[in-house]
């Protein structure tokens, strides 16, 4: 999912480069005991890593893996083999049930007039369908930067395609238009659009006449069908409408929705702590995908990640103090579904947790440790960052990252360490048909294994401990104070607790 959220955001890199001296009240691996593991570690990892064998078996023998289809279930069995082969301990599914279960059927349209050809599109995630056969329309444009405006009058959508366009200057946040972009969809299907034309919180695709699926919301479906357009065909429809033409279209979407809820699975497996075992620290990415080709990137780099990551670290023979457990999450594409329910599931677990390491920014290299709005471990996590300087200069800071499995962990007060790639390339593979092998490199995804390792060992292994949750009235503070809090209570997400911690703090301010 990842991307949702991910044009909003900006790495800031700080200007002051990493120097091992500069930091001396933390110590890193040079000074904690830890360094004689991590070179062991860093050499499975570095020149003997399993990673890539692992994505070209995910990627050609399992494929795509939408949550709740029997390719999700088999994809789940084939993680827990994995990791029982390796040797993990513990291994084991936690099941947890998604809302509603959806499955793609066909997604065909033709422009009709001014010029007749085939218009590439696929339906988004969890949206529904036409009348069999499809029917035609005439294309009707709506103001994504004006939907309190549009949505004053929705019957002139009625028996029309409606083409998602961006005019003049947004009149709320980006975040906030994606939550109402979802209010215009339920209002639009009742109105009787016969489709809507827009990708994930209404934006365009990236080129190369590729699609972009996704979900459209936290757990949300909607009775329209959606459809993400090519760029290519969709600039033209813009170019008709912009000149006054009024271009009609012939659109046939068919989906299907389960009756009710459907079950999935996290997969778990763990080394286990030698002198803390009932300590944890969760590894992972996110086992399930999109269906338009085999979720090499998104979030296959992330699930062979963490499996050559544990690989790597039992093949080394070193065993850290407190526990590591990872976590192959599903749901994460219907809305960071699978990482709810761990939280969830485990809460009488979570103060002995160290905090989450996850991987699900595309294909590139690691470029920065986020440590999810925890700024006290900044300076503890700097020396360690800074031992890696001689296999990729990792940057440091506390930003959280809300488009991904790291979420549900910052919520809980823990460090949702985010380990952010640069991918400029995953703009074309998020969500699309070209989301493939041929998209990674071996070597790339063997030097993310070694970082993912590395730090969880070190995370785990470091003579004092990590972190420690944050109570839930600082969680609150430092949401507001990254400015979280707006999305969250746009998708719902933000919890009765830190509603009434907030309400409670009102009359002091
Ligand atoms: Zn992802």
């Amino acid at each position: 999912m990842r991307r949702i959220f991910g044009c909003v955001v900006l790495i800031v890199m700080a200007a002051a480069p990493a120097v091992r001296a500069e930091v001396k009240a933390a110590k890193g691996p040079d000074e904690d005991g830890t360094k004689a593991a991590l070179v062991k570690i860093a050499g499975e990892g570095m020149l003997d890593s399993h990673a890539f064998q692992y994505l070209t078996e995910l990627s050609d023998d399992v494929g795509s893996r939408v949550t709740g289809s029997p390719q999700a279930q088999k994809a789940v069995e084939w993680g827990l083999a994995k990791m029982r082969a390796m040797g993990l301990e513990n291994v084991h599914a936690e099941k947890w049930q998604l809302w509603r279960g959806w499955t793609r059927g066909t997604a065909q349209a033709e422009l009709l007039t001014p010029i007749r050809r085939p218009l590439h599109v696929d339906a988004m995630g969890w949206t529904g369908s036409t009348p069999a056969g499809g029917v035609n329309g005439d294309v009707v444009a709506v103001n994504m930067f004006d939907l309190d405006g549009e949505m004053k009058n929705m019957s002139r959508f009625s028996g029309k395609v409606v083409l998602v366009v961006t005019r003049g200057e947004p009149n709320k946040s980006f975040i906030q238009l994606f939550a109402q972009f979802g209010d215009f969809l339920r209002v639009a299907g009742k109105a009787g659009a016969i489709a809507v034309i827009g990708g994930q919180g209404g934006g365009k695709a990236s080129g190369m006449n590729l699609t972009h699926t996704g979900i459209l919301g936290f757990d949300a479906d909607f009775a329209v069908p959606v459809v993400s357009m090519t760029a290519e065909d969709q600039g033209q429809l813009e170019r008709y409408v912009e000149r006054g033409l009024v271009p009609r279209v012939h659109f046939n979407v068919q989906n299907t929705f389960s009756s009710g809820p459907v079950e999935s699975a996290n997969v778990v497996g763990e080394i286990r702590g030698r002198e803390n075992p009932e300590q944890v620290l969760v590894v992972g990415g996110h086992l399930d995908s999109w269906d338009l080709s085999e979720g090499s990137t998104d979030n296959g780099m992330g699930t062979s990640c963490t499996l050559g990551a544990a690989d790597a670290i039992l093949r080394s023979g070193m065993k850290p103090r407190r526990t590591i457990r990872f976590v192959l999450f599903t749901g994460e594409e219907q809305g960071l579904d699978g990482s709810f329910a761990y939280v969830k599931q485990h809460q009488a677990e979570m103060a002995n947790h160290l905090g989450s390491l996850i991987l699900d920014n595309g294909q590139g290299p690691v470029r920065a440790f986020q440590l999810g709005g925890r700024d006290d471990l900044v300076e503890t996590f700097k020396p360690f960052a800074s031992a890696l300087a001689d296999i990729r200069e990792v940057k440091v800071d506390d930003k959280i990252e809300d488009g991904t499995d790291t979420l549900p962990f910052s919520m809980a007060g823990l460090p949702g360490i985010n380990m952010d790639q640069d991918s400029p390339e995953y703009k074309y593979t998020h969500h699309s048909a070209a989301d493939a092998l041929e998209a990674v490199k071996p070597d790339v995804l063997a030097q993310d294994v070694t970082l993912m390792a590395l730090a969880a060992f070190w995370i785990a292994d470091r003579p004092e401990r990590f972190a420690t949750p944050w109570s839930a009235e600082k969680t609150v503070k430092m949401l507001v104070g990254q400015h979280e809090d707006a999305m969250l209570k746009a998708f719902g997400l933000w919890p009765k607790a830190f509603a009434d911690i907030e309400k409670k703090e009102e009359p002091s301010n």
